[in-house]
């Protein structure tokens, strides 16, 4: 089965090097287990080479073995491929594992490599964001370190995100567990993708349609539990669910819980960005928001503030940090037009909060926009 759905996805690949057809004659132990990529509760991540091609490059997979919400992991993932593959990471196959131990198999879910760094990953180094500079606008920028450029930098990356959010939601896919962990750099396409599908739902659908809230991640979730209303009768059969999704959809917008949970990463990437108290982050009054510990301190503060960031900033600004002092300034930059869109992400009511679409149109992504806007006015 391995082997034919392999050889399928290659067929439809275009530009895959031919050498690849020798994964025809693939076999179980023809996969050479890596490093351990990461390990949760619902499965195992290794990275994977074949042992046919163990310099190759573009050999090099990501195995996933995972218990039984696989299985709705494969499902996202291969309509994610015909639907917006630029999205997420480049899925490769899936199936469920059945030789294994394990009762009732395992699903073993296979993507490409997309490369090393997670957006956490990077978001840990104290270059950060000049660290990330290089690789996704190609070039160091002329502009001197400082402010300016870091804006430039985080506004790149919440567009990339922001645009793979845009074509998942689109297709009726709500991810629900959008973090810095489950966002990786592809070195290939030098743009951030999305990954982790396993607590996605297709509203379209109805596939994972009533939320399984203990898979979600309480310091980026937003505050509604649910992200349907509970009115709505559960999981609709597929027909059904066909033709009512869209009126759903409109009723109760649940691709916003993303987008919340988008704004607190934009929060948290604006934060931590105070360069002289590195050092001092995490026994500071207000820790940076890098930090779990602060992004958790933050979370307790913004419910006090009744998730209005406006109250929470005029409670936290007169007694700021230079780190969070400086965060406002960055996002006050070119008349307040970042803390505008941070404050239309993050907001209690999830219809108040703007869209992925409508973000990608917000003036912040455009300076040029901006600068006839203010010779308009
Ligand atoms: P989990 O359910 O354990 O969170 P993820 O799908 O998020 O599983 O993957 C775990 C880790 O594996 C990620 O944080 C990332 O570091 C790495 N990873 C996952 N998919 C890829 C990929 N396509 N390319 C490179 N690394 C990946
Ligand atoms: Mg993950």
């Amino acid at each position: 089965i391995l082997a034919l759905g392999t050889l399928s996805y290659l067929w439809a690949t275009p530009g895959v090097a031919p050498g690849f057809w020798d994964m025809f004659v693939l076999a179980f132990d023809d996969f050479v287990l890596g490093k351990k990529l990461g390990e949760g509760a619902f499965g195992v991540v290794y990275r994977v080479s074949l042992a046919k091609k163990p310099s190759s490059k573009q050999g090099d997979l990501v195995l996933k073995k995972a218990t039984e919400y696989g299985a709705v992991e494969i499902w996202m993932n291969e309509r994610v491929r015909r639907a917006c593959a630029n999205s997420c990471a480049d899925f490769v196959y899936g199936f469920l594992e059945v030789s294994s131990s394990k009762k009732g198999g395992e699903y073993w879910l296979i993507w490409r490599y997309e490369g090393e760094a997670t957006l956490a990953d990077l978001m840990q180094s104290k270059e950060f964001p000049y660290n990330v500079e290089a690789m996704i606008l190609g070039e160091a920028q002329d502009l001197p370190k400082g402010l300016e450029r870091e804006n430039k930098i985080i506004q790149t990356i919440i567009r990339q995100l922001l645009f793979a959010l845009d074509g998942l939601h689109s297709t009726g896919i709500v991810h629900r567990d959008i973090k810095p962990q489950n966002v990786i750099f592809s070195e290939g396409s030098r743009t951030f993708k999305i990954i982790d599908l396993g607590a996605a739902a297709d509203l379209r659908v109805g596939i994972n349609y009533i939320p399984k809230e203990f898979l979600l991640d309480p310091r980026y979730a937003a505050p509604e539990q649910y992200i349907m209303s509970t009115q709505t009768p559960s999981a609709p059969s597929a027909p059904m669910a066909a033709a009512l999704s869209p009126v759903l959809w409109q009723m109760n917008v649940p691709d916003r819980f993303d987008i919340y949970s988008t704004g607190l990463i934009f929060l948290q990437m604006t934060f931590l960005l105070d360069r002289e108290n590195t050092d001092n982050w995490d026994i500071q009054a207000f820790p940076a928001l890098r930090s779990d510990s602060g992004l958790i301190q933050f979370n307790r503060q913004l419910k006090r503030s009744e998730y209005d960031l406006v109250a929470w900033r005029k409670t936290v600004e007169p007694r700021a940090s230079t780190d969070l002092r400086r965060g406002f300034e960055l996002l006050d930059l070119d008349g307040r037009i970042g803390w505008e869109l941070l404050t239309s992400m993050v907001r209690y009511k999830a219809g108040q909060r703007t869209s992925a679409k409508a973000a990608l149109a917000h003036p912040y992504f455009d300076r040029e926009g901006l600068l006839v806007l203010s010779l308009m006015q």
